[in-house]
Formats: C-alpha cells, structure tokens, sequence
C-alpha cells in the first residue's frame, strides 16, 4: 500500500523539492504551508508519517507536534530544524518526535530516515496477518480473524472485522465516514454513510464495556470516528 506523507512546510521551493523526490520515491504526500492547516489535515486524515517543520507561520512545528500527541495522534513525526535551533532537537524529541533532521539536508539522508520511521512503526503495529492486538478486555487475533473478549470469543461479522481492523490500524487517527465506506466497503457498494454508523454501534454493543460511554471508538463530531487504545 502507498505510504501516505504529509509535509508542512512554508519553504514553496524545498515543499516543490521534496514532494518532486518523495513522489518519485513511491510515496504520496501532501503538504500543508502553516501550524493550523498542518495539525488539521494531521487530525482530519490519516497519514504514515509526518515532516514537519518547526519554524512555521501561526503556529511554530513544536506546538503542532505537542498538540498532536495530546490529541492522541501516533503517528511518526520527524522533525525539520534550522542549525541554529539546537534547543529544538532537545525539545522535540520531549514533546513527542520520533526524529529530527538539521537544515540543510542532503536528500539521501531525508530519504532514510523517512524510511527509517516507516519501518519503526510497521513492527511496532501489529501486522495485521499475524499477530494480535489488545484493548481493554478484548483481544484481536488477526490470523484467525477472532476476537475475545475476557477470554470468550464474540461473533463477528466479516465487515465489522474489516472496519475493527481497520480502526486498529489508523488507531488515533480520525477517520471519516466517508474513508470508512471507501476501505471497508469499497467505493460502489454503499452510497449511505449512515451504513457506517449502524456498523459501529454493533462494534461499540460487542467490544465496549459500556456501548453508551464508549471508550475505544470514539466519535468526532461533525468528522468521524477516533479509535483510540488507552
Ligand atoms: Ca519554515
């Protein structure tokens, strides 16, 4: 699958370089040229990896990064910092990067360790064919595609196991409805969000502890829904 990237960045010259470079690397990656647009896009979509800059418009790369993380937003963040900013390597790697690159870069060096941070989180996430993934008193056996809850297995339909993984795979990330039907259900076959809706209210009835106060799939108002694990 197309590893996703989103890049912000207020530089239009090394936005055009390393969208040019990281597209030729088989990646697909958007960019966003402020702090508040950056943190939005981070929270309304899912990407695989985030660059971002610490020197920004409105908002500066540290705060999108520590507001992301409070948000409850995993996903990788590597860092770009000016040689002048060594204090931010310090910070950044406190308030939750995973990584940080001294400006100038060679293009190579950006190049590994984007693919660096890639490969970290594919082993930290459970691949979904093997292995299996825990929250409260559930636990997902992706092999055999069975879930337990308190030891006991719960049936599943095939869909609602999809939309489960699926979840678990963009976990604290939001995902919108309409992202929901395209993966789950693929893009001609469910014209009604509303399908998606009726699937998580049978998921939250199944896994949560308490379906009317859910504490794993959470709703976004006005966005869609947040799976969160802890
Ligand atoms: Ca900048």
């Amino acid at each position: 699958m197309t590893k996703r990237i989103l890049l912000v960045e207020d530089e239009p010259g090394l936005v055009m370089t390393l969208k040019d470079r990281l597209s030729k690397e088989g990646y697909a990656v958007e960019s966003a040229n402020d702090g508040p647009s950056g943190y939005k896009r981070a929270t309304t979509e899912s990407f695989d990896l985030l660059i971002l800059d610490v020197m920004l418009p409105h908002s500066s790369g540290l705060d999108v990064c520590r507001d992301l993380r409070q948000a409850g937003i995993k996903v990788p963040v590597l860092m770009l910092t000016a040689k002048s900013q060594l204090v931010d390597k310090v910070v950044g790697l406190k308030i939750g990067a995973d990584d940080y690159l001294t400006k100038p870069f060679e293009m190579m060096e950006l190049l590994a360790r984007v693919e660096a941070l890639l490969r970290r989180v594919s082993q930290r996430t459970p691949a979904a064919k093997e292995g299996s993934f825990e929250f409260g008193p559930n636990r997902v056996d992706f092999r055999s595609t069975a879930v337990f809850r308190d030891g006991r297995p719960i049936d599943l339909s095939a869909r609602e196991f999809k939309l489960l993984r699926y979840f678990i795979e963009h976990r604290g990330a939001t995902v919108s409805r309409d992202e929901l039907l395209n993966a789950v259900w693929g893009y001609e076959a469910m014209p009604f969000t509303r399908t998606v809706d009726v699937h998580v209210a049978w998921l939250r009835q199944k896994l949560e502890p308490n379906p009317r106060h859910p504490q794993f799939i959470l709703t976004v108002h006005g966005l869609g829904y947040r799976f969160v694990d802890s």
